[in-house]
C-alpha cells in the first residue's frame, strides 16, 4: 500500500509517502510559511535532488495541493496518479484519555480530537486543519489519526496523577499524559526485536533526547511512566524548555520581571533549556564546541541537562523494578555518544559499561554497550513516519 504521512504544524506541512509493503520512503518534503508571505515548498523524490519551490501558500488546503501535484510531477513525481494514494496518515499530538491507539478518522473522531483541543491549543487545531484540507481534496481516501499520547495511555493512575486536589482531574482531565508517543513505542518495540527477546517480558528505558526531549520507562511492552506532562513542558531540560521546575517560579518572575503568566510560559517554552542556561544555543553541537573552547556556560549547562537525564533513568530503574535496556533515540540520542557517556557514568554502580569504538558511532542501530555490561545500553534511531505508516496500513487493510 501506498501511504501518505501527514504531520500539520500550525503554518508547516511535512509529508512523506511510504510503501507501507517495502517500507521505503518515495519521497518526502516540508511546506513551510502556509499562510505567511514567502512560502517554500521542499520536495524530495527518493534518490534524486531536493526541489525548492518559493510559492506563497495562503492556507492548508492549497499545501496539500502542491503536495499531491509535487507527487504526481511527471518530472519529479513518485506516482502516476492520485488513485495510487491508499491511505492517508495524520500525526495527531493530543488524543486525551479518549484515544489509546490509531483509528480510523471519522466524523465522531474528528469532534473528539476538537474536544482535546484545550489540552494541546497550538498543536490539535493545525492537526485538524491538516485531516479537513486531506478530506477535502481526497474524499475518497481512508484516513487514520495516530496520536502522539496514545502510546503512554497505559501508564497507572499513580504514574498520571498530579499531587493536587483530585476535583481538577475529574473536572478538566488535569493529569499527566506524555507526547513522543510513537517514537517511544517504535523504539522499545524494535530494541526488543534488535536484542532478539520477547517485548512483553522487558523492561525497557528510552531515552529520546532530541530538541524536545521525553523518557519513557517500558514493562511488558506497555508504557509505565513517562516524563512530558499534561504539556510537554514538562521532565527533561530540553533545547529550549525548562522541564520541571517548582511552580511557585512562576509567580515569582511575573512579579519580579512585571510580566504575565503567559509571557513566563513563553519563556520557559522556547527561551528556556539548554538555549537560557547556555545564553548560546539550543543545539548541542554548539554548545560541545564551546565547552571544548573553555566556555565555563557550556560546561555547567551540559551536565545539568546529563544530571536531570540519569536522574529520571535512576527513577525509572526504582519504578521498573530493574531494566534490560537504556536506549538512547533522535537527534542528540542517536548522533553524540559524548553526551551518551556523561548519561551512562552515572550508572557505575549497575555495571553498565560503555564499548567506547560502538558508542563512537552516529545514527545507526547498535548495541554501545560491552558484552559484560550488567543492562545492554542501544541506539535506536527513531522513524515516526515509518511507525506511523504501519499503524495506517494495519487499520485499513
Ligand atoms: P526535534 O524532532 O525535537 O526537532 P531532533 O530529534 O531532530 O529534534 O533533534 C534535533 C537536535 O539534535 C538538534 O537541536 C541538535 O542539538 C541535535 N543534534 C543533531 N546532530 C547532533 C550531533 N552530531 N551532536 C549533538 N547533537 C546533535
Amino acid at each position: 500500500m501506498k501511504i501518505l504521512i501527514i504531520n500539520c504544524g500550525s503554518s508547516s506541512l511535512k509529508y512523506q509517502l511510504i510503501d507501507s509493503d517495502s517500507e521505503n520512503v518515495m519521497a518526502k518534503g516540508l511546506c513551510e510559511r502556509i499562510g505567511i508571505d514567502g512560502g517554500v515548498l521542499n520536495h524530495q523524490p527518493a534518490g534524486k535532488d531536493k526541489i525548492t519551490t518559493n510559492v506563497d501558500m495562503k492556507d492548508h488546503v492549497v499545501a496539500v495541493k502542491l503536495v499531491l501535484e509535487s507527487l504526481t510531477d511527471k518530472d519529479n513525481g513518485v506516482i502516476a496518479s492520485l488513485d495510487e494514494i491508499d491511505a492517508i496518515g495524520h500525526r495527531i499530538v493530543h488524543g486525551g484519555e479518549k484515544f489509546s491507539e490509531a483509528t480510523i478518522i471519522d466524523d465522531d473522531v474528528i469532534k473528539a480530537i476538537e474536544e482535546c483541543n484545550d489540552l494541546a491549543p497550538l498543536h490539535n487545531p493545525a492537526n485538524l486543519i491538516g485531516i479537513r484540507s486531506c478530506r477535502e481534496l481526497m474524499p475518497d481516501v481512508p484516513m487514520v489519526a495516530v496520536f502522539d499520547t496514545a502510546f503512554h495511555q497505559t501508564m497507572p493512575k499513580k504514574a498520571y496523577l498530579y499531587g493536587i486536589p483530585y476535583e481538577y482531574y475529574d473536572k478538566y482531565k488535569v493529569r499527566r499524559y506524555g507526547f513522543h508517543g510513537t517514537s517511544h513505542s517504535y523504539v522499545s518495540k524494535r530494541t526488543a526485536e534488535i536484542l532478539g527477546q520477547d517485548y512483553e517480558s522487558m523492561k525497557i528505558i528510552v531515552c529520546h533526547l532530541g530538541n524536545g526531549a521525553s523518557i519513557s520507562a517500558v514493562k511488558n511492552g506497555k508504557c509505565q511512566d513517562t516524563s512530558m506532562g499534561l504539556t510537554p513542558l514538562e521532565g527533561l531540560i530540553m533545547g529550549t524548555r525548562s522541564g520541571d521546575l517548582d511552580p511557585a517560579i512562576l509567580e515569582f518572575l511575573c512579579q519580579k520581571e512585571g510580566i504575565s503568566i503567559s509571557e513566563v510560559l513563553n519563556i520557559l517554552n522556547k527561551k528556556s533549556g539548554v538555549y537560557g542556561l547556555s545564553g548560546l544555543s539550543s543545539d548541542f553541537r554548539d554548545l560541545l564546541k564551546a565547552e571544548s573552547e573553555g566556555d565555563e556556560k557550556a560546561k555547567t549547562t551540559l551536565s545539568t541537562y546529563s544530571y536531570r537525564v540519569a536522574k529520571y533513568i535512576g527513577s525509572y530503574i526504582a519504578a521498573l523494578n530493574g531494566v534490560d535496556a537504556i536506549v538512547f533515540t533522535a537527534g542528540v540520542g542517536e548522533n553524540n555518544g559524548d553526551i551518551r557517556k556523561r548519561i551512562c557514568d552515572y550508572f557505575g554502580y549497575l555495571g553498565i559499561k560503555l564499548d567506547a569504538e560502538k558508542n563512537s558511532k552516529r545514527g545507526e542501530e547498535i548495541i554501545i554497550s560491552t558484552e559484560d555490561s550488567k543492562v545492554k545500553v542501544l541506539v535506536v534511531p527513531t522513524n515516526e513516519e515509518l511507525a506511523i505508516a504501519r499503524e495506517t496500513a494495519a487499520l485499513v487493510k
